[in-house]
């Protein structure tokens, strides 16, 4: 088993690796519709996999956590310092999107606008997430796994079973035996992973190849240069000044879920490399088993960014300028956003209607960049697990500290 969590970051770049090539010569064939047939079927089943997966392991181990916190306070909180962190970045991670986006907007190729069309969906409105958080039946938020609600089904189990002491023991020990099954479930879906990354990249070159080289090609770097700034600087500077880890150890951990995430674009179908990651990392389970399920729901560092370049880019072609006002209210509304965006592929650009809304951009603009929504989606995704592992560090060294102090204390 050792060998093979070892070997599967360079398994991922190998299968990454080939499946850009692979599918530049599908691309050259002109057979891209070939892979989208074909091969991203497989893929497909592995997502799937995964997500049939991600509810139960969520629950059981989010209720574990809490468990073995043994105390409702620190649940409290943990969850606080998480949510702050996860807040904080995200708002970070959107302003370091606008900069780059006004540095680089006068070299913006300015697209047509006339005859644009995009439906926008309905935006949920900041109270009616709140009121979707608690739900109002006890199965059928797994059964569409809602993520937030199923983090919120699991903590009442958690702490009905911390206070019912004694007789919530049974309860205690039917969950964790759930849990280990889950977990080796997960781990066999998991060992398929470097297949699955293949079957996920060659579809996405054979289709998007030219337009990557398009006029759009400057937009997507000035994402990806953002996505890697935010990630090597934020990052950095918060895992070794907050979490006490040395970054070259956090990025070389992180990077299977990464890799995942960049090929899956979907944080919750990557969950359970994520967890795995943690693992390796050392951070502490309770924490792990709390704080990532959270920001695979909650925090989208690398769509906050997506949503301030799309937003300036929109923006220009429409030949509009925005006042500094203006790109305020965009890092608002986009951090509400990022809580609204589900972790799964493309749900950020759906998002982004909010964002162009809240600042009065025509949302029609959203046809100028669809195209190449999964492109800007991969780097997206891959930032927002990266975030969400950060997060797990701190708050792991956090809870270490706290309890050395304490048995120091003793
Ligand atoms: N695909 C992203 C995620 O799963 C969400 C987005 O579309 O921005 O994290």
């Amino acid at each position: 088993m050792e060998k093979i969590k070892k070997s599967l970051p360079l398994q991922i770049f190998i299968a990454l690796a080939l499946g850009i090539v692979v599918g530049l010569i599908f691309l050259s064939m002109g057979l891209a519709d070939f892979t989208t047939e074909y091969i991203k079927p497989f893929g497909t089943i592995f997502l799937n996999l995964l997500k049939f997966i991600v509810v139960p392991i969520v629950l059981t181990s989010i209720i574990q956590g809490v468990v073995s916190l043994s105390d409702i306070k620190k649940v409290g909180t943990i969850g606080l310092r998480t949510i702050i962190y996860y807040f904080c970045t995200t708002a970070f991670a959107i302003v370091i999107g606008l900069i780059f986006a006004n540095i680089f907007k006068g070299s913006y190729a300015v697209l047509e606008t006339s005859g644009l069309e995009y439906e926008a969906a309905e935006p949920t409105k900041f109270m009616d997430t709140l009121v979707n958080i608690f739900p109002s039946n006890f199965f059928q938020p797994m059964v569409d796994a809602s993520m937030l609600q199923v983090i919120v089904i699991a903590l009442f189990i958690g702490f009905g079973i911390i206070i019912a002491g004694e007789k919530g023991l049974g309860l205690k020990n039917w969950i964790d035996s759930c849990y280990e099954v889950f977990m080796v479930i997960m781990t066999g879906i998991i060992k398929i992973t470097p297949i699955a990354v293949f079957c996920m990249m060659v579809p996405v070159v054979a289709v998007n190849g030219p337009q990557i080289l398009g006029s759009l090609a400057l937009v997507l770097l000035t994402a990806y240069i953002a996505y890697a700034v935010h990630a090597l600087f934020t990052y950095s500077l918060a895992v070794s000044s907050l979490g006490h880890m040395n970054p070259v150890k956090f990025f070389k951990g992180a990077l299977p879920a990464f890799l995942f995430a960049f090929t899956s674009t979907s944080s919750i179908g990557t969950l359970p490399v994520t967890m795995e990651c943690a693992e390796d990392l050392g951070v502490r389970k309770e924490v792990a088993s709390f704080t990532l399920p959270l920001g695979a729901t909650i925090n989208m560092d690398g769509t906050a960014i997506y949503q301030g370049v799309a937003s300036i880019f929109i923006a220009t072609c429409f030949g509009i300028d925005l006042t500094l006002g203006q790109m305020a209210t965009i890092v608002l509304t986009a951090t509400l956003a990022s809580i609204g965006t589900a972790g799964t592929p493309g749900a950020g650009m759906i998002m982004l209607a909010m964002v162009l809304q809240s600042v009065g951009l025509p949302v029609e603009g959203i046809a100028l960049i669809m195209g190449v929504d999964k492109i800007f989606d991969m780097g997206r995704t891959g930032v927002n697990v990266v975030g969400d592992l950060s997060a797990a560090v701190i708050v792991s060294d956090y809870e270490s500290r706290r309890m050395s102090k304490e048995a120091k204390a003793k």
